[in-house]
């Protein structure tokens, strides 16, 4: 290090005095205040031409820059939430209710008043403390022995228990080990004089929370049972304490976080994980080099200027692939309440709290996600919505906004319900609306534009199904279910991806060969064993079908499913390709309308399968007119709204032969 002669330059105290300025302003935690003016003494001593300087200045600027102190204060009405929550969103009932009840705890606990029972037989000492915990505005109870204090213990909860160590019959460290057997969550607080403080440490080997040697302090009384109670708090949240919205894209995630912001007056912003590479993105880098920078955490709380805002980590299942280091493990530093506390982003090297951040995850599905995160969260799941619904949406929130944010005025624009029926079936094919929203916005602003063209004309225009193809082209999607004759060999299936319920047509062809099973289409490990599964287990049951014994000698089989861009794997195509194969061998045509979900087992049984909801979603998209789902998914189809079973005949099946009466078509 490159030690500085003052004279080398005149900009250097106005810095320093100007650091020191921001420092002494920046409220921040005691600890962390030394630390940047011990930085700061440093950087008086080294040159200003130096890297060091540069790095340090910067740093320093930085660590005063953060949201320390600054908050929101949060709006806990909850009537207004869900005002605010239904303003701007259609349905999602059980969704806004599940949201509804996570706030409500949250306000609960905000304002319920911790309760303290106090111990002590000398009745100052007693009077002493229950009236200083009063002030705190604690609900405080004060006894004066502990065969009353168990009786108070029995009778109701308490969150700190502060007692003296030694008392009558029942004393401080027996009260303690009462405690701890049927109150395990509650918290002792030893309070003792000089000559017993060895036991007081003792009590704390056994569990206490913390001791309080006489003659105490009124601060440190205050702050010990304020600690102890926001860890007690803490406790009952940590599993489930991070909301999770799971779901296929455009089904209302972001935009419902973007409410929950709002509804509790807090800041928002979003970080995309599935742009991170690197486990400093999310803890900083290390602050050896000029170019060195915080994680995205600390980056996006400076941002939005405050310690409490809504925070959305998007993308949470697209993690992972090439991810340098331990995203789990990061990930978990930040979310874990009893870790956040005292976060050390690499970068800053001090701890920040982030226990006051709401931190809300997304992700399009679960099946990725470490368990010790999973653990952490409530998963809230979100589905497709139904043709009426997407309509309902349109109509009620994105033309208006559409045709707001292109500058046209509310009532120059109106859609027809045929012309929306028209785009969503015709120009999209989505379990969410991000799709169908786009179409929209392209209309507005072809609108916009001609309206410009035949300037000061502010006809009113009407979106009709003729109009949708002269601004959106001819039509982007065939219905492959009604608009094509059923085959011999291609099945109609259904399955789930990240984007949420999707058709799938799997194909099966034969010929001369040397029994091989020949699998293509981007399939997983996992549907190529459902392949397998159901190829041996017609073999084994050829007979019963009208099918050759010996069929697969000198053949080969090839099963293939086209989109073969989208990766697909899981059990639920296993009734879909036995199908396929069935009709392949048996030469009757499968019939294209009827689509079907469920494991097979070798021996021929049907077992049940995810994502019934997004399935049935997927079918009624496609015009499929019959679903066969698993008899053991019956609750899942009891759960199905009429809407959703309108017009569709969904079929609960047990055995292979209903499949085949249901699909194949032609007489055996
Ligand atoms: P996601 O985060 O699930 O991908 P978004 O929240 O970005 O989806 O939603 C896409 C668009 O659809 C947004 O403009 C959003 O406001 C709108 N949207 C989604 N669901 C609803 C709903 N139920 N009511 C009103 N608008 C909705």
């Amino acid at each position: 290090m490159k030690f500085f002669n003052k004279s080398e330059d005149n900009h250097q105290p106005f810095i320093t005095e100007e650091l020191r300025r921001k420092i002494s302003e920046a409220a921040m935690p005691d600890p962390v205040q030394k630390i940047a003016e011990q930085e700061l003494d440093l950087l008086t001593r080294i040159s200003p031409s130096s890297a060091e300087y540069t790095i340090g200045v910067t740093y320093i600027d930085y660590l005063v820059s953060l949201p320390w102190n600054k908050r929101t204060a949060d709006n806990l009405d909850i009537v207004r939430a869900g005002r605010i929550l239904n303003e701007n969103h259609y349905g999602l009932d059980r969704i806004k209710e599940r949201i509804m009840e996570h706030l409500a705890i949250k306000v609960l606990m905000s304002n319920r008043k911790a309760r303290v029972l106090v111990v002590d037989d000398e009745e100052i000492a007693r009077k002493n403390l229950a009236h200083i915990l009063t002030k705190e505005n604690y609900d405080v109870v004060a006894v004066a022995d502990g065969e009353t204090a168990l009786r108070e213990l029995e009778s109701s909860e308490f969150d700190v228990v502060l007692t003296d160590l030694r008392m009558g019959r029942i004393d401080g460290m027996d009260l303690l080990d009462r405690v701890k057997i049927k109150h395990a969550d509650t918290k002792v607080v030893m309070v003792t004089g000089y000559a017993t403080v060895p036991s007081a440490i003792e009590a704390m080997q056994k569990g206490a929370f913390h001791y309080l040697a006489k003659p105490y302090k009124l601060d440190e009384v205050r702050e010990t049972v304020k600690r102890a109670i926001e860890q007690r708090n803490l406790k009952p949240s940590t599993k489930g304490s991070v909301l999770c919205f799971t779901g296929p894209p455009g089904t209302g995630k972001t935009s419902l976080g973007k409410s929950i912001a709002l509804a509790l007056g807090r800041k928002f912003t979003r970080i995309a994980l599935g742009g991170l590479k690197d486990e400093a993105d999310i803890r900083g880098h290390r602050r050896t080099y000029v170019g060195a920078k915080p994680g995205r955490v600390i980056e996006e709380l400076r941002r939005v200027e405050s310690a409490n805002p809504v925070v959305m980590l998007d993308e949470l299942d697209k993690i992972g692939h090439d991810f340098k280091g331990d995203p789990a493990s990061a990930l978990l530093e930040v979310l874990d309440p009893e870790q956040n506390r005292a976060f050390t982003d690499h970068y800053l090297d001090v701890p920040f709290d982030l226990s006051s951040v709401m931190f809300i995850l997304t992700a399009n599905v679960l099946d990725t996600i470490p368990a010790p995160l999973r653990d952490r969260m409530e998963v809230i799941e979100f589905t497709g919505y139904t043709q009426e619904e997407k309509a309902h949406i349109v109509q009620q929130f994105l033309c208006a906004k559409q045709v707001r944010e292109k500058g046209l005025s509310q009532d120059q624009v109106v859609f027809t319900d045929e012309a929306v029926d028209k785009i969503i079936q015709e120009y999209t094919r989505e379990a969410g609306i991000r799709n169908l929203e786009r179409r929209i916005a392209t209309i507005c602003r072809k609108i916009a534009r001609e309206s410009l063209q035949t300037a000061g004309n502010a006809e009113i225009v009407t979106i009709t199904p003729g109009s949708v193809e002269r601004y959106l082209g001819r039509r982007k999607f065939q219905f492959e279910v009604i608009e094509e004759q059923d085959r011999v060999g291609v099945a109609t299936g259904l399955v789930r991806t990240e984007a949420g319920g999707e058709i799938i047509f799997v194909e099966a062809a034969q010929m001369k060969g040397n029994k091989e099973l020949i699998i293509t289409g981007s399939l997983g490990d996992v549907m190529r064993e459902s392949a397998q599964a159901a190829l041996s287990y017609i073999r084994s049951n050829a007979g019963s079908f009208g099918i050759a014994e010996d069929f697969f000698e000198h053949q080969d089989i090839h099963i293939h499913v086209p989109s073969g861009a989208i990766q697909k794997d899981g059990p639920s195509a296993g009734v879909t390709i036995l199908a396929a194969l069935l009709s392949l061998l048996t030469k009757r045509p499968a019939r294209r309308d009827v689509a079907m979900t469920g494991e097979i087992t070798l021996t021929g049984r049907i077992l049940p399968v995810g994502g019934i909801q997004d399935k049935v979603l997927a079918a009624r998209r496609a015009k499929v007119k019959t679903v066969l789902v698993p008899a053991r998914n019956r609750a899942d189809v009891q759960e199905l709204s009429e809407d959703m079973k309108r017009d569709i005949d969904i079929r609960l099946v047990d055995t292979v032969a209903e499949v085949v009466d249901a699909v194949l078509t032609g007489h055996p």
